[in-house]
């Protein structure tokens, strides 16, 4: 996608749908319901400006939204791609208040439209741990939220979140929102999302040190000795650290607080946003794009919207 804001496909919704289908369908349409693609005829007339496609095979009609988080919106095309771009460069993130000032939307507008590419960028179903024979992977738990300053008298401090990373020494990484801070949580998170044969890079905390022992290797960083890359530079959990250290910069500087409800969103919104870090900003955009497809909206339009 261009970097260029004043690109028509930010601003006008027919090359908007041609720009998005290229990106869905680089060989022309797909039926999302039966995966035919020989057998489909765009249709003529009024049906051809919202870009639907007849699925001969099993009858049904499909535009390039069907199937994915953009499906039965009536937010514009043409704003839905300048969300991809800003979401896909911000390093710190977009609050769905700067989308409102930015685009011309209404806040409540903005707020589903930054809620649904939240959703595109988390995981797929498919993802396995990461990890493996030989790998490096840091282990580190960090707090989010509660900050003391903020706590007006006589209110009780608002609660920490305990949220996971787990990154591939130059690989992906996978983090996690956790629902308490006990070593079986911990344990069961490392354990679920990293491979055990992997070599796992710690602090010298008494969960990791009983989860490592499941591992290939474990090697720890005590941070209570003040010893914070050892081992020739090998030994350190500095990746984890330094994503943690954005991903909270992130969420106080643009969002002022995140509810629980949908931390998780937040942190795979940063994560994404690592795993795709090596390529431009039109490229990691368009990598949302297609991670569109196929993910389940958690949330109904009912729910809150917090301001
Ligand atoms: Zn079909």
């Amino acid at each position: 996608m261009t970097t260029n804001i004043t690109d028509p496909v930010f601003h006008d919704e027919e090359k908007a749908r041609e720009f998005l289908e290229a990106q869905r369908w680089p060989n022309g349409p797909v039926c999302p319901f039966c995966k035919e693609h020989k057998n489909v005829v765009r249709l003529g007339g009024e049906a051809a400006k919202k870009g639907l496609v007849l699925c001969r095979p099993c009858r049904k009609k499909f535009s390039v939204t069907v199937g994915t988080v953009m499906e039965r919106s009536h937010i514009p095309l043409t704003k839905w791609l300048m969300g991809f771009r800003l979401m896909a460069a911000s390093k710190k993130g977009i609050s769905a208040h700067q989308m409102h000032r930015m685009m011309g939307i209404t806040y409540k507008t903005a707020w589903f439209l930054n809620h649904r590419i939240r959703e595109a960028m988390g995981l797929p179903v498919s993802a396995g741990p990461i990890g493996g024979e030989g790998k490096i992977v840091e282990a580190d738990e960090t707090f989010v939220g509660g900050k003391a300053k903020n706590v007006h008298k006589g209110k009780p401090a608002p609660k920490k979140h305990p949220v996971v990373a787990l990154i591939e020494r130059d690989g992906e990484m996978r983090v996690k929102h956790v629902a308490n801070v006990t070593s079986k949580t911990f344990r069961e998170t490392l354990f679920k999302n990293a491979n055990r044969k992997s070599i796992l890079m710690t602090d010298d905390s008494t969960w990791s040190r009983q989860a490592g022992k499941q591992f290939a290797q474990h090697e720890t960083v005590k941070h209570s000795l003040g010893e914070y890359v050892s081992q020739g530079g090998i030994s350190h959990i500095q990746t984890a650290e330094s994503f943690f250290s954005l991903m909270k910069r992130g969420i106080m500087g643009s969002f002022h607080s995140v509810s629980e409800a949908h931390l998780q969103r937040y942190a795979d919104e940063f994560a994404f946003r690592w795993n795709h870090r090596q390529v431009d900003d039109e490229t990691r955009a368009n990598e949302i794009i297609k991670a569109t497809a196929g993910k389940r909206l958690t949330y109904r339009p009912t729910d809150e919207i917090p301001h």
